[in-house]
C-alpha cells in the first residue's frame, strides 16, 4: 500500500469515528472489550488458542493451558534498543474508552452505518453479525490476505449494543472478562473478535493486522494498561497509517492516547443507563492487590479486576513482570501484577534419595 493509500484509509479511519463523536458528545466514556465466554456465544472468543502465542515456535500439540500461559508473556523476550518517542501521531481524534472511561455518549451506537455480515465477512442481511461499513472492506482484506497465508479466521463476534454489553458483563461469571457496558469497543462498530484456529494464526494476525488498519488492543502482558486479560482475537480499526506506527513502536493504542491524549476522547460514564457501567475503587489503591490469581487495582478511579490465571499467570506483588506496568498514580508501594507462573524447582522432581 503506498503512502497516500495509508493517508487516505487513516483518514476513512478518522472520518468515521470523529462522525461518530460529533453525534455523541455531551456523555459519557470509554469502553473495554469483552472477554468472550463460554456459554455467552455472541462473545465467546474463539479462540481458545489451541496454540502458542506468537512469537515462539511451536513444538507440538499444546494444552490449552499452555496456550494461556504463552498468551501471557510478553510478546518478545529479547530486549530491544528503545525506539525514540513518537513525534507527530496522526491527525485523529478516536473514541477512547478503557476501565475507567465510557464513550462520549454511553450507549453510542453507529446506527446505520452497521451492515450485516456472516463470519466470513460476507455481507447478510440475515446475518447475526455487525459491523460499521469503514472497516468492512478492511475486514474483508484482512481475511483474505490470512487465508492466502494459509490461515482460515473466522468472525466471532463485532458489534454490540450498550444493552447487548450489559447483558454480556452480568452474566458472565469470570472476573474481569467482559467490559463494562459504555466501556466496550465493541459498541464502536469497528471491533472484532477473530476464531484463530492455531497459535500459526496468532502469530499471523499480530504480524499482519495493522497492514490492513486493525490493531490489537489487547495483547500479552499488558494488564497493567489495558485493565483486562490478553485477547489476541481482539482487533480495533484505526487506519493503516496509526496501525502500522503503534506496531513499529510496540505501543498499543491506550499507550498512544496516553502519550497523546487529544488523539482520544472519552465520555464521563455519568450519562450511562445502567449502574453496571461505575464502579469505584473502595480500599482498592492503584498499587493493586491479589486474591488468589485475581489482581484488582483502581484503574484511574475506576476498580479493575484481571485474572491472571486466565492467561496462565499467577497475581503476584513486588517486581512486575515485563510490560506490566502501573497505571499512572502507582504509588510507591509494591506493585500486584500478573505474571510468569514460577517454574517448579527441579529438585521437586527429583527422588528423595537423590536429594
Ligand atoms: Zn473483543
Amino acid at each position: 500500500m503506498s503512502a497516500s493509500q495509508r493517508l487516505q484509509s487513516a483518514r476513512s479511519a478518522a472520518g468515521l469515528l470523529g462522525s461518530a463523536l460529533v453525534l455523541l458528545s455531551g456523555g459519557c466514556v470509554t469502553t473495554p472489550p469483552v472477554r468472550p465466554t463460554q456459554g455467552v456465544s455472541q462473545s465467546q472468543p474463539t479462540t481458545q488458542p489451541t496454540t502458542q502465542p506468537t512469537t515462539q515456535p511451536t513444538t507440538g500439540p499444546q494444552s490449552p493451558s499452555g496456550v494461556q500461559g504463552a498468551l501471557g508473556t510478553p510478546p518478545t523476550s529479547e530486549p530491544k534498543p528503545p525506539l525514540p518517542p513518537v513525534q507527530s501521531w496522526p491527525e485523529l481524534r478516536l473514541p477512547w474508552v478503557n476501565p475507567a472511561r465510557c464513550l462520549s455518549r454511553c450507549d453510542y451506537s453507529p446506527g446505520e452505518a452497521l451492515v450485516r455480515i456472516s463470519p466470513s465477512g460476507e455481507e447478510d442481511a440475515r446475518g447475526k453479525l455487525q459491523v460499521a461499513r469503514p472497516a468492512l472492506a478492511p475486514l474483508r482484506a484482512l481475511l483474505v490476505a490470512a487465508r492466502q497465508a494459509g490461515h482460515t479466521l473466522r468472525i466471532e463476534s463485532a458489534y454490540r449494543s450498550y444493552s447487548e454489553q450489559e447483558r454480556l458483563f452480568t452474566s458472565i461469571k469470570e472476573i474481569g472478562r467482559a467490559a463494562r457496558p459504555g466501556h466496550s469497543e465493541h459498541q464502536l462498530g469497528t471491533t472484532i473478535d477473530l476464531r484463530l484456529p492455531t497459535s500459526a494464526a496468532i502469530a499471523w494476525l499480530a504480524e499482519h493486522a495493522p497492514e490492513h488498519g486493525f490493531t490489537l488492543s489487547y495483547p500479552p502482558g499488558k494488564q497493567r494498561i489495558t485493565g483486562y486479560r490478553p485477547e489476541p482475537w481482539h482487533i480495533r480499526y484505526v487506519g493503516v497509517e496509526l496501525a502500522r506506527l503503534l506496531q513499529s513502536r510496540g505501543l498499543i493504542l491506550e499507550e498512544a492516547f496516553r502519550t497523546q491524549p487529544s488523539l482520544g476522547e472519552s465520555g464521563g460514564c455519568a450519562d450511562c443507563p445502567s449502574p453496571a457501567s461505575r464502579k469505584e475503587c473502595g480500599a482498592v489503591t492503584s498499587a493493586g492487590t491479589c486474591q488468589g490469581s485475581v489482581l484488582s487495582f483502581c484503574y484511574e478511579g475506576t476498580l479493575a479486576s484481571v485474572d491472571c490465571a486466565l492467561s496462565g499467570e499467577i497475581c503476584g506483588t513486588g517486581a512486575p513482570s515485563a510490560g506490566s506496568v502501573a497505571t499512572p498514580g502507582a504509588t510507591d508501594s509494591p506493585v500486584a501484577s500478573c505474571q510468569p507462573a514460577p517454574k517448579p524447582a527441579i529438585s521437586a522432581n527429583l527422588p528423595a534419595v537423590a536429594r
